[in-house]
């Protein structure tokens, strides 16, 4: 039998605040364990939270970018639910009135809608350490404000969860919702998984696969889980609802528990926090401050005659676009910037991400061929010496732009013309005379070892070829 794949996810994105959302604790990766911590966020009795609303104000943006609804009124539930990483023994989180509902995100060929996207607090971190009798808990990052994004589950494959995340992804970042560095667990993503025989409206049972940290382990544990619950519905078996925990290293999953419904965290309003009234000025404001997300920039490349698949590459990391734009404000040379970007920036950042020349050098170079003050040749010398050596463009452009000039120069290029009168005449009859030109301006800079200076060469030889 054919069976058709029914995914929806439910993604964890931690917000780009300075501090926690109920908290003035930093919201900071990688400081000394437990030093951002006070009695709100790791939960003694009588503290109390207070909201950020940078954090808010976030989760409205991210659902502005995603065509969702914000609701009038928001309401902090409480979940309660016991372990180690949560010293309260409930989340503050939301059930009934989320600050986003609804909205969609477009994929290349479907559109997965959303059901929502409400604003809560994350946990704290486990640490299995070997050093350590029995296990360290570092509360660092619990309170860090988190979104958590549900689809609906419009995703039927391994391939389409992939796409998904790498566009929501793109959004968050582009408007600098979240940086979602999966590495540091700045986004998560829990698979709810269903199959059914292919056509059919009845959904089957559901397994959840929860906090997966990589697009790859997001990718296998679909493939893995489909599979597994084909196998059993072949062999006449009964799937169960569950929590499974995917495990990367062995490629396959366990059970854990057994699924938990809403009522079994028993959410209630939390008595501390106040309903949020979002106002509509608070939304049209967020909403006209909107940035310029990938789609936008693509089709913005694409206008400046950037091909698909420039545009595609440029807009894939935020840094790219940005740096891309950069140069663009220097030098207004889309194609030509692109070029140089795609082959000579990307060859050199191969395994590596630290773009290691500026913009606006790079523009600079890219200007002084145009402007025949420098050969292409040395414009990849200069490239390779400012990247590599850290050099200064200004100066090697000035020290490298050809010193043989005047008569010297006029001497070389009388010389050369004279002995290529085919190439004269090819000049004054071909219909691309510029190209004749560019053999002239290569043979000068061959007999000069590139040192000729270009703009005085070009100037000579028209005045020498034009009929
Ligand atoms: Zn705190």
């Amino acid at each position: 039998m054919e069976y058709d794949i029914v995914i929806g996810l439910e993604v964890h994105a931690e917000l780009k605040t300075k501090s926690k959302v109920f908290c003035s604790c930093k919201n900071q990766f990688g400081s000394t364990p437990n030093s951002n911590c006070c009695p709100v966020c790791i939960g003694l009795p009588g503290a109390l939270p207070v909201l950020n609303k940078k954090a808010v104000e976030l989760v409205i943006k991210a659902g502005l970018c995603m065509d969702c609804e914000i609701n009038d009124k928001a309401v902090f539930e409480r979940k309660n639910y016991f372990y180690p990483d949560l010293a309260k023994a409930y989340q503050i989180s939301q059930l009934v009135k989320p600050i986003c509902v609804g909205g969609k995100i477009e994929l290349k060929d479907k559109t997965v809608r959303l059901n929502r996207i409400h604003l809560e607090e994350d946990a704290g971190k486990l640490v299995h350490s070997s050093r350590a009798i029995g296990t360290l808990i570092d509360y660092n990052r619990g309170g860090v404000p988190l979104m958590e994004l549900v689809t609906e589950p419009d995703i039927s494959s391994a391939e389409e969860a992939v796409e998904f995340l790498t566009k929501l992804r793109s959004i968050l970042v582009y408007s600098n919702v979240a940086d979602c560095k999966m590495e540091e667990g700045g986004m998560r993503c829990d698979v709810n998984l269903s199959i059914k025989p292919k056509g059919s409206d009845v959904l089957g049972v559901r397994s959840e696969m929860k906090n997966l940290n990589s697009f790859k382990s997001v990718y296998r544990a679909i493939k893995y889980e489909a599979q597994r619950q084909i196998d059993i519905l072949e062999q006449g078996g009964k799937i169960v609802q569950e929590t499974r925990k995917w495990d990367d290293n062995k490629e396959r999953s366990y059970a854990m528990r057994k699924k938990e419904t809403s009522q079994d965290y028993r959410y209630f309003p939390d008595p501390d926090m106040l309903a949020v009234n979002i106002s509509r000025e608070l939304v049209s404001k967020i909403k006209d401050s909107l940035p310029e997300l990938a789609d936008q920039r693509f089709k913005r490349y694409v206008s400046y005659s950037l091909t698909e698949y420039e545009s595609e590459i440029l807009t894939r990391d935020k840094a790219y676009s940005d740096y891309f734009d950069k140069a663009l404000s220097v030098y207004f040379e889309p194609k030509t910037i692109a070029n140089w970007f795609l082959t000579d920036v990307m060859s050199k950042l191969k395994g590596q991400d630290e773009i290691k020349i500026s913009p606006e050098d790079l523009a600079l170079i890219i200007k002084s061929v145009d402007d025949k003050v420098i050969s292409t040749k040395v414009s990849k010398e200069i490239f390779e010496k400012a990247w590599e050596e850290g050099a200064s463009v200004e100066k090697l452009i000035k020290e490298l732009s050809g010193n043989i000039e005047g008569e010297e120069l006029r001497k070389i290029v009388e010389t050369l013309v004279a002995e290529n009168e085919k190439a004269v005449s090819d000049y004054r009859t071909t219909d691309q005379p510029e190209k004749v030109l560019r053999w002239f301006m290569g043979q000068v800079m061959k007999m000069t070892k590139g040192k000729a200076n270009a703009t005085q060469a070009e100037t000579m030889i028209l005045e020498l070829i034009k009929e």
